[in-house]
């Protein structure tokens, strides 16, 4: 397999950061906001793209499917000569925010710490896409034509059934309308105009996000580079 194209490496020593999911839109976007969530993971993050495939696993099938990630990940720093600071691995929830939600987060990150030591699990309700709701800003940065009609802004963007429908078909219009390779773009607005810290709304597990972020820079990159 050719190691040319698909994941950026640049040449480090500096114990790197992983972040796993499936989908390249998904990574990129996460990638996106840690480096500004920490800065001091800049240069740092490392992608896989394997399916990690946890959010519906339980038991000894969730114990398994982290192990082979953890083996996958250990390989990409043998690969690269360095070792690994942390990981964050992406799914969406595929569900609204309820009392499932913290339930089915908790568990697979017990397991992802079991197998990698450090790990935090994103997962994200009901999707990605409803973290961009929460800057109605950056999506008209974005494009000047969008806006987020008001009953969606200052929400708890968790709770909407289907987000990227929402930017589909009431945020951008016929002339141009949201696709998912627009989201890491639209975080790249929220980024530049400093939102990060500051959303429109709430959603729990952007909120996670940020915590476990700043955690991970106060914590585990810090042990890793004594
Ligand atoms: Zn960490």
């Amino acid at each position: 397999m050719s190691r040319r194209g698909g994941t950026r490496v640049r040449p480090t020593r500096k114990p790197i950061v992983v972040v796993a999911g499936e989908d390249r839109n998904d990574r990129l976007s996460l990638r996106i906001l840690l480096e500004d969530l920490c800065p001091d993971m800049r240069g740092r993050i490392v992608e896989i793209s394997d399916p990690v495939r946890l959010r519906q696993a339980t038991g000894a099938n969730l114990a398994a499917r982290a192990e082979t990630l953890a083996r996958k990940v250990r390989a990409r720093a043998v690969r690269d000569d360095t070792t690994v600071a942390c990981v964050f691995v992406h799914e969406d929830l595929d569900a609204v925010d309820d009392d499932r939600y913290p339930i089915v987060r908790l568990q697979v990150e017990k397991a992802l710490e079991t197998a990698l030591g450090r790990a935090h699990y994103a997962l994200a309700v009901a999707e990605i896409e409803s973290w961009l709701l929460l800057f109605p800003d950056a999506l008209t940065a974005f494009c000047g034509s969008w806006s987020v009609p008001a009953r969606h802004r200052g929400r708890d963007t968790g709770k909407l059934a289907d987000p990227k429908q929402v930017l589909m078909k009431e945020v951008s219009g016929s002339s141009r309308r949201y696709r998912e390779t627009d989201a890491p773009d639209v975080l790249d607005r929220v980024v530049t105009l400093g939102l990060t810290a500051a959303p429109l709304g709430r959603n729990r597990s952007y909120e996670r996000l940020r915590e476990d972020a700043a955690r991970c820079c106060a914590e585990h990159l810090r042990e890793r580079s004594q």
